[in-house]
């Protein structure tokens, strides 16, 4: 399947030919056998292998897994789940539901050097060149457990749901599994890893393959360049080893990129691409952390856009020298300033800007480009009041409840039913970094 997603030449023949197909490609499996899951054509009411059954099986458990993943991980801040809750909401409305499905929303990631050696075409975050690298010398190992430490307390048990890379390559740091292994003692669980080295330094790779599993993390990901690199992922590891590896396919000829962000994005601005869809890779509703340059973002994902090339919003940032300074600006971030609980009588307002509304008998309608979301409610008089205002984006919730001529307690009910759902603007306003 691997092959198949990656490899168009294999594709046909495999269609035309299949025994042909898998022993011109060297594979043992029974190319007929497995054909309820490359022909598109097969008569999915007939019976299957044991092999298919198995398979999607497993591609089931993993989509159980990360589904889990996404509605379980609970902080302990009830601000931060509520607006992480928000921010699911509201990128299920902008990305569309499919998108959106894929996206665990995490609740950090930490980055161990600054920018990244692979340089990927289609880079949805921009990563720039390699430079610092954050060390495992004495000083770093104890900001970094300490770190750690607060992030456990702070957080709880759902701290687990963190992993040590963004705009950097896991493998560019030659101290990479002892960061790991300090973050697995003190938040609970060996982080996953995903690369686009696997062949910098096979021998490490597997290694660090084996620890993982050893230590209980389910899967890690190979980022794949090249149709070459494939060839030699298959050759240099065995089936066995790639079992809990997904292979990313992101081989320019014959896979369109993950998403229109980043460096996708200016590349298709500068072919003068109109048809594109913009998109995303970020997938985290919480925090982004440099250890190199110890600053702490709060993000969630966004489609990409001239305001956020890289397909995240920034809500808060700040800088911190020791843990504790970590620590302060955690709290400060899940604090009401950045993650209000509910809309209150001096809250602002307004519909998110790529909203339209319409009213009808149902109720009032809010439309994304993917999703039509109604509100029931007063009467019609007062839903095309609310939306007009809503929409005018410039009155406080005490202001449009007035202003809708309806009981008040009724308009806030509904203000906080689409606070909750996403619908009410809290883009940020552009961020510069403050202690
Ligand atoms: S996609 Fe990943 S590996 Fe490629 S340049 Fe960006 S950060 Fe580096």
């Amino acid at each position: 399947m691997e092959r198949w997603e990656a490899d168009e030449a294999f594709r046909e023949l495999l269609e035309q030919n299949p025994r042909e197909a898998a022993s011109r490609y060297g594979l043992t499996a029974d190319a007929e056998s497995a054909r309820p899951i490359w022909d598109r054509y097969f008569d999915q009411t007939q019976p299957t292998s044991l092999g298919v059954q198995r398979y999607r099986s497993f591609v089931r458990e993993k989509l159980q897994h990360r589904d889990e993943l996404r509605l379980t991980s609970k902080p302990r801040s009830a601000a931060f789940h509520a607006w992480r809750g928000r921010q699911m909401a509201r990128t299920t409305s902008q990305l569309g539901p499919a998108k959106s499905h894929g996206i665990v929303h995490p609740l950090a990631a930490f980055e161990l050097s600054k920018g990244c050696s692979v340089g990927c075409w289609f880079c949805g975050i921009s990563a720039p060149k390699l430079g610092d690298i954050f060390s495992y010398s004495d000083a770093n190992r104890g900001l970094w457990r300490d770190v750690c430490q607060v992030w456990r307390e702070e957080i709880g048990p759902a701290a687990e749901q963190a992993f040590l890379y963004w705009a950097t390559d896991p493998m560019d740091n030659p101290d990479f599994e002892k960061f790991s292994c300090d973050f697995h003692e003190l938040c609970g669980y060996f982080p996953q890893t995903t690369t686009a080295l696997p062949l910098r330094d096979v021998d490490r790779t597997k290694r660090l393959l084996r620890l993982s599993e050893e230590r209980g993390c389910l899967l890690n990901r190979f980022s794949l360049l090249t149709l070459k690199i494939l060839d030699r992922v298959h050759e240099s590891f065995s089936a066995e080893e790639l079992a809990f590896v997904e292979l990313v396919m992101q081989i320019r000829k014959d896979t369109p990129s993950k998403a229109v962000a980043g460096r996708a994005l200016e590349k298709a601005l500068k072919k003068g691409e109109v048809d594109y869809q913009t998109s995303t890779i970020a997938c985290i509703s919480g925090f982004l952390i440099s250890m190199v340059d110890r600053t702490i973002r709060l993000i969630s994902p966004c489609p990409a856009s001239n305001r956020w090339p890289l397909g995240y919003q920034i809500f808060a940032e700040g800088t911190f020298e020791t843990a504790e300074d970590f620590r302060r600006q955690l709290q400060r971030m899940t604090s009401g300033e950045f993650m209000p609980m509910a809309v209150s009588s001096r809250t602002s307002v307004g519909l998110r800007s790529d909203l339209s509304w319409s009213t009808s008998e149902q109720g009032l309608t809010l439309s994304s480009y993917y999703l039509h979301q109604t509100f029931r409610g007063p009467d019609s008089y007062a839903l095309e009041k609310l939306g007009r205002m809503l929409a005018e984006r410039r009155w406080t919730a005490e202001e449009v409840a007035l202003g809708v001529d309806s009981d008040l307690a009724t308009t806030f009910l509904l203000l906080n039913q689409m606070f909750r759902s996403g619908i009410l603007d809290e883009e940020p306003v552009a961020l510069s970094l403050s202690c």
